[in-house]
């Protein structure tokens, strides 16, 4: 009987979730509201509830559900199932594989949400061809996932893909995580509209000087086809800087395609071109080579598939072994 995996993507505005083929494939979504103020219990016991709404709405029978991912923001025991901390949401040192687990009698599995975006582009988006691939999503911040032989890697602590924090600028910017000078500081849309402000108090000339307090990594883009000097400097340099990491990946990863997704991913080629340039420039030619640079393919829902893809996969790797 061909099965379905249902993948959360739990977020600090909403809460989505999806019912997915075995091929990763989502055939059903539906978005609820995050309640910043909600308690773990009632919390979890809500989103217990939309699974079986979503299944009972979907006709979905039970017997066909395989298993259940959550993709969570925040630090997590992702081998024990256990959320220490989240971004936005005041859950604390809750097991929450054990809990649904327990109310949904299905396998449950969680990882964090960059993990679980770059799980969903390898399973059914951009990565599909590729056994080896490094995601890296750029928006408010810089996230990444490293997928080998088709499984995520985690490392120790589960910090591996955390890619966001590679320093790239001696006595750099202060980051969110404490340090300074991250590749997150520079290459995230929030990095790019900073460099910019920077740049008008500076005093130096841009169009974009008019929109100073509502500036977007979209605005920098545009203004950067209107040939804006200031425009042009900050996407060369959030693009080196990028491009610095992904070189640095290849030595140690070797990976056959980096897939970029999130906000500023949108640019398109004002953005992988620069971008594929300066990594070719910089990356050890034998790593490089072959090498693809790609966009995401599946947008706001990598997420939802990735959170199922965890359940999935571990079950066809069982499988398979
Ligand atoms: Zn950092």
């Amino acid at each position: 009987m061909a099965k379905r995996y249902i993948g959360i993507d739990l977020g600090g505005t909403s809460m989505k979730l999806g019912i997915v083929d075995e091929k990763g494939q989502l055939l059903y979504k539906m978005e609820e509201p995050t309640l910043t103020d909600e308690k773990a219990e009632s919390g979890i016991s809500r989103m217990a509830k939309s699974i079986r709404r979503l299944a009972d709405e979907t006709d979905t029978p039970w017997e066909e559900v395989g298993g259940l991912g959550l993709g969570l923001p925040g630090f997590l025991d992702i081998p024990g199932g256990k959320i220490l901390r989240l971004t936005n949401i005041p859950w604390e040192n809750v097991s929450i594989k054990e809990i649904l687990e327990e109310e949904l009698r299905v396998p449950v599995a969680i990882d964090n949400d960059a993990n679980v975006a770059a799980m969903g582009e390898a399973w059914s988006g951009a990565g599909a061809s590729f056994s080896d691939l490094i995601c890296v999503t750029l928006g408010t911040g810089v996230g990444g996932g490293i997928i080998v032989g088709g499984q995520l890697v985690h490392g120790v602590s589960g910090l591996a893909g955390e890619i966001g924090h590679i320093q790239v600028v001696e006595d750099g910017s202060l980051c969110g995580c404490g340090q300074y000078g991250c590749v997150e500081t520079i290459s995230s849309a929030t990095g790019m509209v900073r460099l910019v402000k920077e740049a008008i108090s500076e005093g130096r000339q841009t169009s974009l000087a008019a929109k100073k307090e509502k500036l977007t990594a979209r605005d920098i883009f545009e203004a950067a086809k209107e040939h804006d000097a200031v425009a042009i400097h900050v996407i060369d340099e959030a693009t080196v800087a990028l491009a610095r990491v992904l070189a640095i990946l290849s030595v140690v990863n070797n990976p056959e395609a980096f897939i970029i997704g999130g906000g500023v991913s949108q640019a398109g080629e004002l953005l992988f071109r620069p971008l594929t340039e300066a990594y070719t420039r910089r990356c050890l030619s034998h790593a490089s080579a072959g090498v693809q640079i790609l966009p995401a393919q599946l947008g706001n829902d990598a997420g939802i598939i990735g959170a199922a893809g965890l359940t999935a996969k571990q079950k066809m790797n069982r499988r398979m072994a």
